[in-house]
């Protein structure tokens, strides 16, 4: 796999792991050309710069702002199994040249589909695709690029916080597919929805932890510290994606550190969607490395931000003081608090401490 491995030039040049980036945010725009003008679809542009402007973000701005962006291309990739099954082979094909060894994608097998999908996402016609054959899909696609790019990739399924009633069948989905990749079930959208507006969430991750599906929540994002709570306590979280408003809350920041909460943070995402302050020099994650939580590095959406798993790397090495030891430390940590099974964590493990020389293999 040598000629998959990252070049010199790149900040942490080691295997990484990497938690929590969505599939769809994660889409080559020259994929979005082609597939829509196989399709016959007309985009506002055909170029990749002019697909770049317009889906791209420039300068912090809302969450609401961001979510926008998805409307300009996800009905050219919805709907079509040719279209989806690429995606997630290419995105395998991303991480390896990255340097990723281990990758949890997400997404929502709801906004994928065109059938038995209420309300049928992004104006599209109702065609014959669900949401259960658009996780088959993605499960061949990340398979076929795991064969070729001899990296690992899993993945997580999301409700959608504005769609409750799509939340049963998420976690019936996980189940279903739990020996063909989908490790966990994850909770997505606007934190202003909890689970006293909507309990169907909180069924869904009740019949998960039951079932013994992994659960991580975005939660204190842009959300204040009891959307974290919540999901920690109610949706029984064993990961928080992003998080970085539990610092807010003193108590809670030190119960989460006491349990060793694993927080899936994403510093380019966060400054683009105003979730923190847009200088890095402030940022959340400054503290998490100070009080040497448990923690990952992530792109979210990187199509979205224009970045590279790189690009956070080397932001959080230039504002935040990040060392190669931080990163080996951080990869480590998320190798641990990964969803796979006791003996494919264990494995991952030794390969990172392999490669990081660490022979003493109780030293993190
Ligand atoms: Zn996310």
């Amino acid at each position: 796999m040598a000629e998959h491995l990252v070049s010199n030039q790149v900040t942490f040049n080691k295997p990484k792991v990497e938690l929590h980036v969505h599939l769809d945010g994660a889409i080559r725009p020259e994929t979005i050309l082609d597939v829509a003008k196989k399709r016959g679809l007309v985009l506002p542009t055909d170029t990749v710069q002019g697909l770049l402007r317009l889906c791209t973000m420039s300068r912090p701005a809302t969450l609401t702002e961001f979510l926008e962006k998805f409307k300009h291309y996800m009905h050219v990739i919805a709907g079509d199994r040719e279209a989806i099954q690429r995606i997630a082979y290419e995105f395998v094909e991303t991480k390896a040249r990255e340097g990723v060894l281990y990758v949890e994608v997400r997404y929502s097998p709801h906004l994928l589909a065109n059938n038995k999908v209420n309300p049928i996402p992004w104006n599209q016609k109702e065609g014959d695709l669900t949401p259960d054959e658009v996780v088959d899909l993605v499960n061949q696609g990340l398979s076929e690029g795991e064969k070729k790019f001899k990296i690992k990739a899993r993945s997580i399924l999301c409700c959608m916080r504005d769609r409750p009633e799509w939340s049963m069948e998420v976690v019936e989905l996980c189940k279903k597919y739990r020996n063909r990749g989908v490790v966990a079930i994850d909770l997505a959208g606007d934190e202003s929805l909890n689970c006293k507006t909507c309990p169907e969430h909180k069924k869904a991750f009740e019949e998960a932890e039951r079932s013994g599906v992994h659960r991580t929540v975005h939660a204190g994002e842009v959300g204040p510290p009891a959307v974290v709570k919540e999901a920690v306590e109610v949706l029984k979280a064993e990961r928080i994606g992003h998080g970085y408003h539990a610092i807010d809350d003193q108590a809670l920041y030190e119960r989460l550190l006491e349990k060793n909460m694993h927080f899936e943070v994403c510093p380019i995402s966060s400054k683009f969607t105003g979730a923190c302050v847009p200088d890095f020099t402030k940022h959340p994650l400054i503290r998490f490395k100070k009080d040497e939580a448990n923690y990952s590095l992530n792109t979210d959406d990187p199509f979205i931000f224009n970045s590279t798993l790189d690009t956070d790397y080397s932001t959080a090495k230039t504002y935040m003081g990040f060392t190669e030891d931080e990163f080996k430390r951080l990869n480590i940590n998320a190798a641990k608090s990964s969803f796979l099974p006791e003996k494919d964590k264990k494995d991952l493990l030794n390969r990172l401490r392999d490669a990081y020389g660490m022979n003493d293999k109780a030293s993190f």
